[in-house]
């Protein structure tokens, strides 16, 4: 099929990469000229596993290009994503400028029939606002479809989740988006849920709000577990094993972050409170999450006392590990909140510092965690990269100036660190001394 994407960032890019590697001609396009520059000439602007190699091959072979020309990519093309991004407003409420955008620029150059596909997470009857647009802006009299296609797939393992997908939702209105899509999504042989536009909106919303709630619930636990001395991890993991309940996010921590649980929450709340519904569960969900970051400050200051000249050692700035998304990570805050009381940061992370030394100018960027540690008063633990459960502790403790260490994502068990010497601060876990 001739499919072009419109917005080649981190769903846009792996979506077209995805479906020109199962045999489709796709046209990435995008409005950020300098970005598409680059993409033709093999440079990939984000880091995602596996996508380089993707975007190479499927280059050679010609199905996939890319343009800035979003009028070219309409016109040559049968079906048209939509994967702009959806910010947050200052009221919460999704920006969706980059949606209608797109939605006047199809209309204006439609040259025969289109399926437009919403792959950008919006608002439930964004889909509606799409189609209306498009109907009041056309120009030639062609017939064309609105489906919702939200994108589940997760940053560091995109290429995976795209390609082997939990499910596929399709909310559609006639027949012909109908197989149209169901021909497109036919050779991952996914379980496909096919439901009006309306419904498909809200299952993306409120899948991401359910998971962000899974995780403030386990924090909301972990806050108990600290006052009684109980241990989060043994009361996940009891909890886990229930099926009803499922292991998948009951990891507590500094919270969620990143470019869509902190987004989507917000406009959840916002078209929920618009269409009369005080959305207060969600709302609570948000405020367990902001204090997580707060907790961990006040652990740290518990242990350091006065912040002012002390060194510490942070590893890990995105907001998950196998990406280099730092937008809406915690650790940003974070950093930010010691740099104001006068602490000095030594940072390592092993992929993100090129785009984190843009937004923290006066942070120490380290080759290694080892220089992160070296000299440092603490070790601040804020990503739980696999890179840092291989590190050789004993030597951490031999460069750090005095052996704590301060886990935001509980990536240790505190019974081996104080038997490697450390004072060891976790999430909802007993605090153990070093010698
Ligand atoms: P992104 O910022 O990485 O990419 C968006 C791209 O759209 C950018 O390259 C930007 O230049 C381009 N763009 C913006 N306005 C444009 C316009 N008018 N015309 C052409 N191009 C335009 O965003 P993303 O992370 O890929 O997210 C895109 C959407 O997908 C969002 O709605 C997001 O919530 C949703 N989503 C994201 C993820 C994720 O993990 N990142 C997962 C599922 C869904």
């Amino acid at each position: 099929m001739k499919i072009s994407i419109i917005g080649t960032g981190y769903v846009g890019l792996v979506t077209g990469s995805c479906f020109a590697e199962l045999g489709n001609k796709v046209i990435c396009a995008d409005n950020d000229a300098a970005k598409i520059k680059g993409l033709k000439k093999g440079i990939i602007p984000i880091y995602e596993p596996g996508l380089k190699e993707l975007v190479i091959k499927n280059t050679r072979k010609k199905r996939l290009k890319f343009s800035a020309s979003i009028s070219e990519a309409v016109r040559s093309s049968d079906i048209i994503f939509i994967a702009v991004g959806t910010p947050s407003s200052d009221t919460g409420e999704a920006d969706l400028t980059g949606i209608e955008n797109v939605a006047r620029n199809i209309a204006l150059n439609m040259n025969s029939y289109k399926l437009i596909v919403e792959k950008s997470t919006v608002p439930v009857e964004t889909g509606l606002w799409v189609k209306r647009t498009i109907s009041t802006y056309i120009r030639k009299k062609v017939r064309f479809d609105v489906v919702s296609n939200p994108e589940f797939l997760r940053e560091g393992s995109a290429i995976a989740d795209f390609m082997h997908p939990d499910r596929v939702v399709i909310g559609a209105e006639s027949k012909l988006a109908r197989d149209l899509m169901l021909e497109l999504y036919k050779p991952l042989k996914s379980h496909v849920v096919v439901t009006d536009i309306k419904s498909a909106e809200l299952i993306k919303h409120a899948s991401n709000s359910f998971l962000a709630a899974k995780i403030s619930f386990i924090n909301a636990i972990a806050r108990i577990c600290d006052k009684v001395g109980a241990d989060i991890t043994e009361v996940a993991y009891g909890m886990g094993l229930d099926k009803r309940i499922g292991p998948g996010f009951l990891n507590a921590g500094i919270g969620y972050g990143g470019s869509c649980f902190p987004k989507d929450l917000d406009a959840f709340i916002h078209i929920s409170e618009k269409i009369g519904y005080d959305f207060k569960l969600l709302k609570n969900v948000r405020e367990i999450n902001s204090q997580q970051q707060q907790l961990l400050l006040h652990k740290l200051k518990e242990h350091l006392w006065i912040l002012k000249d002390k060194f510490i050692g942070v590893l890990g700035v995105s907001f998950k590990p196998d990406t280099d998304d730092i937008r809406n990570a915690p650790s940003i805050d974070i950093v930010n909140y010691l740099e104001k009381e006068g602490a000095h940061i030594r940072l390592y992370d092993p992929s993100a510092m090129p785009k984190a030394k843009k937004l923290l100018k006066k942070v120490h960027f380290c080759q290694d965690a080892y220089s992160a540690a070296r000299g440092s008063d603490c070790l601040l633990i804020l990503t739980e990269w696999d890179e840092f459960k291989s590190l050789d502790l004993t030597k951490i403790r031999g460069l750090l100036r005095r052996p704590l260490i301060v886990d935001g994502r509980n990536m240790f068990k505190p019974q081996d660190m104080q038997k490697k010497g450390f004072t060891y601060v976790s999430i909802g876990r007993p605090v153990v001394l070093g010698r």
